[in-house]
């Protein structure tokens, strides 16, 4: 049986001495929160090739090249061995479907280093070198640092691309036939739409072609990987909701009709609701439906654990 979804995550916010002054930066939402909802496999680059803790600090500095050297030995140059870990890293950990790192560290920081330059301005807000190494080799796995993760928007980003690339990797990893491609498209349709209504159309006509299970797989894992860090806009999320809640109109009474699509639309216009409670309230009418297709929707089966991720905290 395939893992349940399993996430990578900087050691130290995992609460693991791993730092450079022998601490930790132990992350309270890693520890009490996603631990529920994900397995979470622990990583420090710098410790896992075999630097001491404590240890002298190290920095990115961009000479020609961009290196990984110690702020106080100059000489300690540990660029090619943290590539070659990261790169080895995503290869042997292939079905993780989210990374959770720290902040502005050289090695995991994410749109958040510091680049010096012996010359010229330093550069911020780049990648740490694990970071970049790994995106470099797995594009499509979503990714966020502990002071995003406490921004709910980003949060809800983060989990729902994290769930639904564990969803494709478990059919990767699964005998695939006609019928097990087209539930998995069939439940991630509202995930879909939600972030591209043009990509949403090209698996649907992925899924309908004259080609082989296999041709249609690979076609379905081409569109499905560029969708999923795709962000949505709450205006696009409701968009899709109200167009699934029109599919079911004719088998609900018009108030609860009424009532579930203007809590939609106000939530699409950035007002009061928050976004578990939008998804609790079309699972009721689409459970009073009946509606087979609606009701299969991976994002109208989150459980318990993963709608309090989905919520302020
Ligand atoms: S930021 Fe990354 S490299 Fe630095 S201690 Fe934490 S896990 Fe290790």
């Amino acid at each position: 049986m395939f893992p349940n979804p399993r996430i990578a995550a900087s050691a130290c916010l995992m609460g693991k001495p791993t730092r450079y002054d022998g601490g930790n930066k132990k992350s309270h939402i890693l520890a009490c929160q996603v631990s529920k909802v994900f397995e979470l496999i622990s990583v420090c680059p710098e410790v896992d090739i075999g630097l001491p803790t404590p240890r002298n600090p190290v920095a990115l500095v961009q000479n020609f090249d961009v290196q990984l050297i110690g702020t106080i030995d100059n000489d300690k140059d540990i660029t090619n061995e943290i590539v070659d870990y990261s790169r080895r890293f995503a290869r042997q950990n292939a079905i993780i479907c989210g990374l959770i790192v720290k902040a502005s560290s050289p090695s995991c920081g994410y749109k958040s280093a510091t680049v010096y330059r012996k010359s010229g301005k330093s550069r911020y807000g780049v990648n740490g070198l694990f970071t970049s190494a790994f995106l470099a080799a797995k594009p499509w796995v979503p990714i966020i640092d502990e002071n995003d993760l406490q921004n709910l928007d980003m949060r809800i980003f983060f989990i729902e691309a994290a769930l639904a690339l564990h969803d494709f990797l478990s059919l990767a990893e699964s005998h695939i036939n006609s019928e097990t491609l087209r539930q998995f498209h069939d439940r991630q349709r509202l995930f879909v739409a939600s972030r591209s209504q043009r990509a949403q159309s090209a698996l649907d006509k992925a899924l309908l072609n004259n080609g082989t299970v296999q041709d249609k797989f690979k076609a379905t894992k081409m569109l499905f990987l560029k969708t999923v860090k795709r962000r949505p806009t709450k205006k696009k999320q409701a968009k899709a909701m109200l167009g699934s809640l029109k599919t079911i109109k004719g088998k609900l009474a018009p108030a609860a009709y009424n009532k579930v699509s203007a809590m939609i639309a106000r939530y699409g216009r950035g007002k009061t609701f928050n976004y578990p409670d939008v998804l609790e309230s079309l699972k009721l009418v689409t459970l009073e439906s009946g509606d087979a297709l609606l009701k299969s929707q991976s994002c109208l089966n989150y459980s318990k654990p993963v709608l309090n991720l989905l919520k302020l905290i």
